[in-house]
């Protein structure tokens, strides 16, 4: 049976992960992005049910109990999860989805469907980065360092992903993005499952 494809996309804080896929999804059909579970606070300008699905960490536990989560996983001091209601109907509705979530995460999908194709986000320099992750500059130093490591240790995982874009120039990493996701749905296997009836048609 024809299926979308699932993406993974990880990224340290300050890639610019989500705008990215944000843009990406405006402007490109038959895919869409996972709205995840989260027991962290919600943050101005966020909204319940768009930006994530803010959740108790005892219904997040009875979730997890439940067997409800495609893949979880404590994030800072925080857990972050994609329910399987969010991604399997979807596929099997020929839609694509973009997973946003960590390099653990990443693992647990690469787990249960190696056909996921993982994608990896970068910022441009490490200067760069620290500029990005000092934002207005009313952050406390030991702030920042700590985010500057958790985005090193979110780095560290580079090499478990297929592909790697550096968003420097933000108009060139969507570029890069769209075209990983066209040529995707351009393979002959993809092609062959969805044009079935145009293959046999040809060749009869
Ligand atoms: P933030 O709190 O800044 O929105 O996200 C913090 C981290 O949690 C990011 O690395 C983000 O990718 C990750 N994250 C968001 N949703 C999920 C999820 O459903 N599962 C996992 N494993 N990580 C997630």
């Amino acid at each position: 049976m024809s299926q979308g494809t699932l993406f993974v996309v990880s990224a340290p804080s300050g890639a610019g992960k989500t705008s990215l896929v944000r843009e990406l999804i405006e402007n490109l059909s038959g895919i869409q992005v996972s709205v995840s579970h989260t027991t962290r606070a919600r943050r101005e300008g966020e909204v319940d049910g768009v930006n994530y699905h803010f959740t108790q960490t005892a219904e997040f536990e009875a979730m997890v109990e439940r067997g409800e989560f495609f893949e979880y996983a404590q994030v800072f001091d925080n857990y972050y999860g994609t329910s399987k209601s969010a991604v399997q109907a979807r596929l099997d509705a020929c839609q694509d989805v973009i997973l946003e979530i960590d390099w653990q995460g990443a693992q647990q999908v690469r787990e249960q469907m190696p056909e996921a194709v993982s994608i990896f986000i970068l910022p441009p320099s490490r200067d760069e980065l620290e500029r990005r992750l000092a934002g207005r500059g009313t952050d406390a130093h030991a702030v920042i360092e700590r985010r500057m490591q958790d985005a090193v240790s979110e780095m560290s995982h580079h090499k478990e992903y297929d592909y790697i874009v550096i968003n420097d120039d933000f108009t060139t990493a969507l570029e890069e993005l769209r075209a990983l996701i066209l040529s995707r749905r351009l393979t002959a296997g993809m092609i062959r499952e969805r044009h079935a009836p145009l293959l046999e048609a040809l060749l009869s």
